[in-house]
């Protein structure tokens, strides 16, 4: 299967999130991730569209370099802020002259001045591009605590509900309650759009880096969670055996009640994923 519709149609997708390396340093770490998870064996493997017009180069070479030299299924991310409409069809052409079937689309965090093209302003436009030019599976993002730019939650959902009704999936912003998965499903659903949504996980490793990750996607790691993951003390490997067992869990939960897809943010590292599928009993712990 090459499309992320028919995998869902089929069952749970358990995928990884990978970005295109800036350099040979970064090349290396993405070559060894790769190289570790792909025995487990990933439903889809997506490709973060990173920062400006530079990614049109890097994504597409992570991309092609998969096709070409893994069985692993892409998804190219592509977001609206870097390019003009004209590009950004260029852009999707080349992936599916490649072979690539899944589209992640997106808005995108504004560049610096001078660098946002402002031709298409939401990522449900990109949606509606990718449609017409005929790509044939296409996600977009939710975020469980609503948009930074969003003035209020309400309006949030509404355009998500919308975003999601032309797009065939979702892939949530990291979060670590299940509650908060639940109401942004149900928000979604009371809305009428029944689209699969599949759940961003982001293991803890290190809480000040997740702190400041979380901060830049306007979320607030909860309390309850900064307390569980320190209750052992503040030193790198406590938190760190907590954080991963926490994300296990909340994966558990996650598929007890349905979860269509876990989507894993693995920052091109496999350790923390390789970890929590093995205290999910899906691979034996190495
Ligand atoms: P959009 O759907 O475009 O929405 C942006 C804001 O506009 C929201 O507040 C929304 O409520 C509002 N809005 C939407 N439609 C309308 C409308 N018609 N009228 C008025 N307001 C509207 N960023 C990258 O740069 N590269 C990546 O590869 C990348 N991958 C990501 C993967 C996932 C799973 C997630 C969750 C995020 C990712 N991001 C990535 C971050 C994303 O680009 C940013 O969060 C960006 O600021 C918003 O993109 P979006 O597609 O979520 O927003």
């Amino acid at each position: 299967m090459k499309r992320i519709t028919e995998m869902l149609a089929a069952g749970t997708t358990f995928s990884f999130e990978f970005f295109p390396p800036r350099d040979d340093r970064e090349q290396r770490l993405l070559t060894q991730a790769i190289r570790d998870l792909a025995p487990l064996r990933p439903s889809f493997v997506s490709v973060t569209y990173r920062g400006g017009a530079a990614s049109r180069h890097r994504t597409t070479a992570v991309v092609e370099d998969l096709l070409r030299t893994t069985s692993l299924v892409p998804m190219a991310h592509l977001t609206c802020v870097a390019h003009t409409r004209f590009e950004l069809g260029e852009i999707m052409g080349g992936f599916r002259a490649l072979g690539c079937e899944n589209l992640l689309a997106l808005g995108g965090d504004p560049l610096p001045e001078g660098q946002s093209k402002h031709e298409l302003a939401y990522a449900s436009e990109l949606v509606r591009l990718g449609r017409r030019l005929g790509f044939p599976s296409i996600g977009v993002a939710a975020h469980p605590a609503g948009h930074p730019r969003s003035p209020d939650l309400a309006s949030d959902r509404r355009y998500l509900a919308a975003k999601l009704e032309l797009a065939d999936f979702a892939i949530t912003q990291f979060f670590f309650e299940l509650d908060e998965y639940l109401r942004l499903r149900d928000d979604v659903a009371e809305r009428g759009v029944r689209k699969p949504i599949l759940a961003g996980i982001m293991p803890i490793t290190s809480l000040a880096s997740v702190q400041r990750m979380a901060e830049l996607s306007g979320y607030r790691v909860p309390d309850a969670v900064v307390a569980r993951v320190t209750a052992g003390g503040e030193g790198h490997d406590a938190i760190r055996e907590r954080g991963i067992e926490l994300a296990a869990e909340l994966c558990a939960a996650l598929l007890e009640h349905g979860v269509p897809g876990l989507h894993f943010y693995t920052l091109n590292f496999s350790r923390a994923t390789r970890e929590v599928y093995a205290k999910l009993g899906m691979v034996p712990a190495s």
